[in-house]
């Protein structure tokens, strides 16, 4: 499976409605002072938690980008 290389919040489409859940589930990667940021220095290589947490976000607004491809979406996640 490839690696992920970037995570970030997409609002092109929706806003990220700052209810916690991907602190939550990985919160070693994500934190929610306001809206959701990626804290410094996080762990990429967590996989598994980070993909669990775009698929809980209730806006779809956590992209992740993994290696040798382009941006993927909360809804595509299972695609791939
Ligand atoms: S789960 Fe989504 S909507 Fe909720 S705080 Fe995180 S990025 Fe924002």
């Amino acid at each position: 499976m490839a690696k992920i290389t970037r995570v970030w919040l997409d609002e092109s489409e929706y806003e990220c409605t700052m209810c916690g859940s991907c602190e939550a589930v990985c919160g070693s990667v994500f934190e929610v002072p306001e809206k959701m940021v990626i804290k410094e220095g996080a762990d990429l290589s967590l996989k598994e938690e980070i993909e669990e947490a775009a698929k809980g976000c209730p806006a779809s607004t956590i992209a992740i980008e993994y290696e040798n491809s382009g941006k993927r979406n909360n809804p595509l996640i299972d695609r791939y």
